[in-house]
């Protein structure tokens, strides 16, 4: 089945302690629709301006993403972002947020994205997040994500927003900061009362947490050595848990976890290089090993 994504497609400029990239391809909409392009037929709605360059178009093309829905507005600029992190790659820091064409974009989708059965609102504003949920008619699974940015800008849109997701996939400082409560199991609690079924908190590189009715599911990120740059770890995580749930056409809770453990795969992978740099180029046998590993790390006997 497929996916329909909305997400920003951005000019990324960031610092790591292992290097920078000056103005290379990012946003939360791009992670995305790659990561999950290898699992399942991905649809993009999102907007650029004229300086967007024909070969990040073909970057995405590549991944056999469908992009009738991105749009190109004539003499503006492409969204911005500039952040850096410290030696605590589990902390994005933003430099600068540049909105430009995302500002004002009002997207119309085309006639065959509103029957796409798996929605995922990628991080960017919460009310461009509903314009693109009011238009879809029957989805299975409605999914987002979002960040302090909004979380400080635009709080009441946001919990308009949770009261219409099935699931909402969050980072661990932005639960807490989101829920205004620093313990996370208060916070996951206050965070479902507003409307989403499951919640996944996304924990850097100690994995991700599930919380479920009243379960919880815990997965380890897989411990790497050489990590250069952890921006759209989170929207490759993202990609692989709705790309494998959207291919696997099933929401049970063991969905969910082997879901989660697909989003770690390809969230391992993307902060190996800059940009999409590794998660471009992967392939099946790739995917299939680091997922062999994961069942290596986290398996136990009961002696
Ligand atoms: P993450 O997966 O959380 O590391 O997301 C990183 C991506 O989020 C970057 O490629 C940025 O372009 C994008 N991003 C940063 N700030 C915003 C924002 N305010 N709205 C939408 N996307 C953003």
């Amino acid at each position: 089945m497929s996916i329909l994504c909305v997400g920003s497609v951005a000019f990324d400029s960031v610092e790591t302690p292992f290097g920078t990239a000056d103005e290379v391809l990012g946003g939360s909409g791009s992670y995305f629709s790659t990561s999950a392009s290898y699992f399942s037929d991905v649809s993009l709605v999102a907007v650029v301006g004229e300086d967007f360059p024909a070969e990040h178009v073909k970057t995405l093309e590549d991944r056999g993403i469908d992009l009738t829905g991105l749009k190109t507005v004539a003499g503006g600029k492409t969204f911005r972002w500039q952040g850096y992190y410290e030696y605590d790659l589990n902390q994005a820091h933003t430099r600068d947020t540049q909105l430009n064409v995302l500002m004002d974009f009002d997207p119309e989708l085309p006639e065959e994205y509103k029957d796409i059965p798996y929605v995922f609102l990628a991080n960017v504003d919460p009310e461009l997040q509903m314009k693109v949920l009011d238009q879809v008619k029957d989805p299975k699974l409605v999914a987002c994500d979002t960040m302090n940015f909004w979380i400080e800008g635009k709080p009441e849109a946001l919990k308009e927003l949770l009261g219409r997701v099935d699931l909402c996939v969050i980072n661990e400082g932005e639960a807490r900061q989101f829920a205004d409560e620093p313990n996370l199991v208060k916070a996951a609690a206050k965070i479902l009362d507003l409307g989403p079924s499951t919640l996944i908190v996304k924990r850097g590189e100690y994995g991700a947490l599930m919380f479920h009715e009243d379960s919880v599911f815990s997965a380890p990120a897989y411990p790497l050595e050489d990590i250069f740059d952890p921006t759209g770890a989170g929207d490759s995580f993202a990609g692989g848990l709705i790309g494998y749930l959207a291919k696997n056409g099933e929401l049970s809770e063991q969905a969910m976890r082997k879901a989660i453990i697909l989003g770690s795969v390809m969230a391992s992978f993307n902060v190996e290089a800059f940009s999409l740099d590794r998660l471009n180029g992967l392939t099946e046998d790739d995917i299939n090993a680091r997922y062999a590993e994961f069942k290596r790390l986290t398996h136990f006997e009961d002696l």
